[in-house]
């Protein structure tokens, strides 16, 4: 029989009217004349209230509704008496589909901790905080989509299995159709990796940025959504080994170009969440303050939730070249010992996330777009400037994850590229048809990539990437 869900009665204007209702049940309490069972069915963060009386409801199936518990419930809408909620449901008939034994049902009506949800990955998306964060999720996939969509992109699907490291890395998965007990080996008696894929080495992608950059050249405005995966084999709040990237990629642009799509991008999604999501992030707001109220006070958020999220989509990002940044942090005194955990010595070395956070949380107290990074440090891809030192490269930090979007003008010409190729020992066989697109009809171009998880991290205000995807995948946890 037909469901009406928890979200449409609870916005919608119908009282006095027969519905049916179907979900989990949060909490049941009352007395002997009357019970009342909140109801959760996903659709929305609130609960429905379902007021069981026993002249109609046997005292056999009120016994078996329990927190857990999955019933199927049908009566008359009415406008609620007390305070909350407009509506609730009086019950003529309710129907236990499944029960929860409340000895051993691991989720009780209070607020767990993280930690504990983390342990119970296969229940989780059951409680208020992961409920709330899937569909802020869920929200902001439709508003990448939407906003690529609206300007005339096309979406490319970039492949998942493929034989290139775009990043250079050397944090890949590999891919093998191989028989490892007894693996193919070469004359000189080592393992031959060429045979990993019916005679291709493969791995998994950590990026579709090369195979987007084809896209472009034909396309001129694309975009890819898809899995990268990453073998990080490090414990960080911001790292998974396998996650979701945005890669948009734009032919005929430059630098300027690229920090002007980011930075209206990163705008266009804190505004669709704040326009579509307030209730879900109201709740999680309050949660971060709880979470928040035990921190001392110089780790405190100044903003709460919703501010962080308005400051975004309202101000502008803070420009500045790597260079710049490094003069900043060698003369900042960061901490109580008045330096950084990693000094940052002199102009060459990577950031870290200490440093990328303190110009963005303690320095500008903005989110940060800094430029022209050191060309060793970036990959072979990025557009050398006329330096010959520096690259056309962009980061994007935001307070309390630190690098949130990478990305650069790309080197278009061949030339520097097939030089650049060589320098850094990358087989011209593994990117053969990357050059291509530089040898026929080249143009500039510009690309960067968003991590969607670290945007939802900034999105739900959550502290660890292992709270806002589903399945996280990191170093010795992929139970399913
Ligand atoms: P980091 O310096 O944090 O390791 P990166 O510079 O290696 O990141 P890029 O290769 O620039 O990352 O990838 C583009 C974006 O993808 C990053 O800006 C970040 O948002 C996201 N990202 C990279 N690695 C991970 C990861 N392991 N887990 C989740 N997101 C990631
Ligand atoms: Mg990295
Ligand atoms: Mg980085
Ligand atoms: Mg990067």
């Amino acid at each position: 029989s037909k469901r009406t869900k928890i979200k449409a009665l609870l916005t919608g204007e119908q009282v006095d009217v027969n519905v049916r209702v179907k979900g989990w049940v949060r909490t049941k309490r009352g007395n002997k004349n009357v019970s009342f069972i909140a109801l959760n069915d996903g659709s929305c963060l609130a609960n429905l209230q379902i007021v069981a009386d026993p002249n109609n409801i046997s005292e056999d199936i009120l016994k078996r509704i329990t927190t857990g518990a999955c019933i199927s419930a049908e009566g008359q809408l009415v406008a609620s008496q007390g305070a909350g909620q407009k509506v609730e449901l009086n019950a003529e008939t309710i129907e236990v589909l499944g029960e929860a034994d409340p000895e051993t049902y691991p989720l009780q009506p209070k607020r767990h901790s993280l930690e504990f949800l983390r342990e119970i990955a296969h229940l989780r998306p059951r409680s208020n905080t992961f409920g709330a964060i899937m569909r802020v999720r869920h929200a902001m996939i439709f508003a990448v989509h939407k906003f690529f969509h609206d300007k005339g992109f096309v979406n490319v699907h970039t492949p998942i299995i493929t034989g290139s490291d775009a990043e250079g890395a050397g944090e890949m998965f590999r891919v093998t159709t191989m028989d490892l007990a007894n693996p193919p080996k070469d004359e000189e008696g080592n393992i031959d990796f060429k045979q990993d894929f019916f005679g291709k080495e493969t791995n998994l992608t950590v990026s579709g940025q090369l195979e987007a950059e084809l896209g472009a050249m034909a396309l001129g405005e694309v975009y890819t959504f898809g899995p990268t995966f990453r073998a990080e084999n490090s414990n960080t709040t911001r790292h998974l080994a396998e996650f979701w990237m945005i890669e948009p990629e734009v032919a005929f642009a430059d630098l300027e170009d690229n920090m002007d799509l980011a930075e209206e991008f990163l705008k266009f999604l804190a505004k669709y969440a704040l326009d579509n999501c307030r209730e879900d992030l109201e709740f999680l707001k309050e949660r971060a303050l709880q979470e928040e109220k035990n921190l001392p006070a110089d780790k405190k958020n100044e903003l709460n939730l919703i501010e962080r999220l308005e400051f975004v989509a309202n101000n502008d990002f803070q420009r500045l070249t790597y260079t710049e940044a490094i003069d900043i942090l060698k003369n900042s005194k960061p901490n109580k010992k008045g330096r950084f955990q990693y000094k940052i010595e002199e102009w060459g070395a990577d950031l870290q996330s200490e440093h990328e956070r303190f110009l963005v949380e303690k320095h500008f107290k903005k989110p940060v777009i800094l430029t022209d990074y050191p060309a060793k440090i970036k990959a072979f891809y990025m557009r050398l400037n006329e330096d010959e030192k520096t690259v056309a490269a962009m980061d994007i930090l935001f307070p309390g994850i630190g690098e949130i979007v990478g990305g650069s003008q790309r080197e278009e010409r061949y030339e520097v590229l097939v030089e650049k190729v060589k320098a850094m020992g990358i087989p011209e066989e593994h990117v053969w048809w990357y050059l291509d697109t530089r040898k026929f009809g080249t143009a500039p171009h510009a690309g960067f990539g968003l991590g969607f998880e670290r945007l939802i991290l900034f999105v739900t205000g959550m502290t660890n990437i292992r709270d806002v995807i589903p399945f996280p995948r990191t170093p010795g946890t992929a139970e399913f």
